[in-house]
């Protein structure tokens, strides 16, 4: 009896402990299906803050306008004596002086370390065991640091995400900066942890405006300036038409002389405010110079940097530049052949930043839809490819957009690389938002020919705020056919509505 016992005991134990065990192992995972996404957010997306974590933090890059006050007011007397006395150089010495003082806080020394070490960004939103579907953690960090500092970052979020949610892989979302941030991440870290990255106007082939600052070229082209401001009238409601066409009609007699009058008094002082202020202060942060485009790196390294004064600081961008931008296609055929759903969203219809000869480029309103696309040949904005224009590579699909200003063929990944027209720089709306979730959960690998509803070129409605299908009808973004009739029951219908 004692040995029947012992032995039904026994065998009650070994049947508890394995099913402990079998609990155990189906408990540590999560099956609730919706993968943990992770937003790498973008640059300046998270103040920095000097002494932080204290009573005494406080705003380390959002100046307080009080300190630009003052600053101005400051510069008025030397401003004064400059336009009696021709003295242009008092006052680029002045300017510089005061722009470096009012950065401080936010500035780098010649090794690209923080001059203040007590600034650093506010850590919140840190994963949590629970997560949502349509959800994300947002990963933030210190846009000031080197690329391989932020990829050594973002990959303890990642695997605090893994642990505390229970789940093996994420997925990623990353916009602007944030694309760039991730590459390095899988260029070092590897593809295991991920299962999705969706490339949300990201920065991971630099912007050629910023470029331009690095070249030394800081051109204002007017034409450039007249569709930047032209970006914030949106939509196509009649009074918004109305408006734009005597904007455009008028914005160039305006901002031609202004423009003429501000290159000439840049151009005057731009030796002396480059080598006190532009260069050490843009040029001594790591973190900018993942927005310099490939092409023009070395140029803008010789421009900006001293070859033996900043050794420790070329080190580490170089290596940015070698082993992630000039590899990118690489990291992203490699992380695609490793199961990891890849998808580039890339926006355009709006004017780029006025910095620089050639800034009439299409853009998101931040970063030339070029670069976002990893090399979409696209018409200049406002203008189309032409009448006579061929698709430049036949794979046997159409990768022309229907407005004619795109050719997707000559994209590095045409087949999942999306174009958002007439959205700005990761001003995202729920219909965008919608979007990006379809292809975190969806399974496997999409490619623009996976969606009826999502092909490879949507339009914002500015109305809706849901993407739609470009077509002919919907691709005119920034029309200026006034509807006279439109338009008066429009002014009408406000009137009305005041009273
Ligand atoms: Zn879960
Ligand atoms: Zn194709």
């Amino acid at each position: 009896m004692k040995k029947f016992l012992s032995i039904l005991l026994s065998v009650i134990i070994a049947f508890s402990l394995s099913v402990t065990i079998f609990a155990k192992s189906t408990d540590d995972k999560c099956d609730c299906g919706n993968i943990p996404v992770i937003f790498v957010t973008g640059f300046a997306y998270t103040e920095l803050v000097a002494n932080a974590g204290t009573e005494d933090e406080y705003g380390a890059f959002g100046v307080e306008p009080e300190a630009i006050t003052d600053m101005i007011t400051g510069l008025i007397a030397p401003l004064l004596w400059m336009l009696v006395s021709r003295d242009f150089d008092y006052f680029a010495h002045r300017l510089s002086a005061d722009v470096m003082e009012l950065f401080y806080d936010a500035s780098c020394d010649e090794n690209g370390v923080p001059k203040n070490p007590t600034v650093d960004i506010e850590r919140f939103n840190p994963p949590t065991a629970e997560h949502y579907k349509d959800d994300y953690f947002t990963f933030r960090y210190d846009w000031r640091k080197d690329l391989f500092e932020l990829a050594a970052e973002l990959n303890d979020y990642i695997e605090d995400t893994k642990r505390l949610t229970k789940h093996d892989k994420v997925a990623i979302r990353a916009e602007s900066m944030g694309g760039a941030v991730t590459m390095t991440y899988l260029k070092a870290y590897g593809y295991d942890s991920v299962e999705t990255v969706v490339m949300q106007s990201s920065a991971f082939d630099g912007i050629s405006t910023i470029t331009s600052l690095f070249l030394g070229d800081l051109t204002i082209n007017s034409q450039s300036l007249v569709n930047y401001i032209g970006n914030f009238m949106e939509g196509n409601a009649p009074d918004m038409v109305f408006y734009r066409a005597i904007y455009l009609s008028l914005a160039k007699f305006v901002f031609n002389p202004v423009v003429a009058l501000l290159s000439a008094f840049i151009g005057s002082i731009d030796e002396i405010v480059y080598d006190e202020c532009i260069k050490p202060l843009f040029g001594y942060i790591p973190g900018l110079w993942a927005f310099v485009t490939p092409e023009a790196y070395e140029d803008a390294k010789a421009f900006m940097l001293d070859e033996e004064v900043n050794a420790e600081l070329i080190k580490k961008i170089d290596r940015y530049r070698y082993e992630v931008q000039d590899k990118r296609d690489e990291i992203i055929a490699d992380a695609m052949a490793n199961g990891v759903g890849f998808a580039i969203l890339s926006n355009y219809g709006k004017g780029a930043l006025p910095i620089g000869e050639d800034s009439v480029v299409q853009s998101d309103f931040l970063i030339e839809t070029e670069h976002t696309s990893l090399g979409a040949t696209c018409a200049n904005y406002g203008e189309t490819l032409g009448e006579d224009y061929v698709q430049a590579v036949n794979d046997g699909h159409n990768h022309l957009s229907s407005d004619g200003m795109i050719d997707a063929s000559t994209c590095s990944f045409p087949e999942i690389t999306w174009f958002v027209k007439d959205m700005m720089h990761t001003w995202y709306t729920d219909g965008y938002d919608e979007f990006v979730y379809k292809l975190i959960y969806n399974e496997g690998q999409e490619t623009v020919h996976t969606f009826p509803e999502y092909p490879q070129f949507l339009v914002n409605n500015q109305e809706t705020e849901a993407l739609e299908p470009l077509t002919t009808e919907n691709s005119d973004t920034q029309s200026t056919k006034v509807n006279i009739f439109a338009l008066i029951s429009t002014w009408i219908e406000q009137i009305k509505n005041a009273e």
